[in-house]
């Protein structure tokens, strides 16, 4: 199952949503839907609803996943198409890591089905400060 066979080509993704991904990947740290078509716009790129369609796309393929508490989007490591876990936001340098641990959800997931409710959307989303920040290194890149 955890084969990478990824064939490239298999899967194509729109030429706006390919550049939304880059932008993504090359950012290093959330960014919203503004923010990207910010960085779209020297490539000719002008109208939001071209950029909220590639992200739709790229979030609906698990290549992307939206911070609800952020309302900004990180691209993801792994391909194919999954929910995360839950996702890790320090709140001071926006750093996002992606808890892969399907325990998580599938307890809450077992609690909501013993009480008969049928969920639609899970999003599991811890703020905090990394260990980074929590020492002040992340204040002053000391040219390191
Ligand atoms: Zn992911
Ligand atoms: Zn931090």
């Amino acid at each position: 199952m955890a084969d990478r066979n990824e064939r490239p080509g298999t899967f194509r993704i729109p030429k706006n949503a390919r550049r939304v991904l880059d932008i993504l990947r090359d950012a290093g740290k959330p960014l919203t839907a503004y923010e990207v078509l910010d960085r779209l716009r020297p490539l000719g790129v002008t109208g939001p609803p071209t950029v909220y369609r590639a992200l739709d796309r790229l979030v609906k393929s698990g290549l992307v996943h939206r911070l609800e508490t952020l309302n900004a989007f990180v691209p993801c490591d792994r391909e194919g198409n999954h929910a995360p876990s839950a996702m890790v936001i320090c709140t001071d340098c926006h750093d996002v890591i992606e808890m892969q641990n399907d325990a998580v959800p599938g307890h809450l997931y077992s609690w909501a089905e013993a009480k008969d409710f049928s969920v639609t959307s899970l999003t599991i989303e811890i703020l905090g400060q990394c260990g980074r920040c929590k020492a002040g290194r992340n204040t002053a890149a000391e040219g390191g």
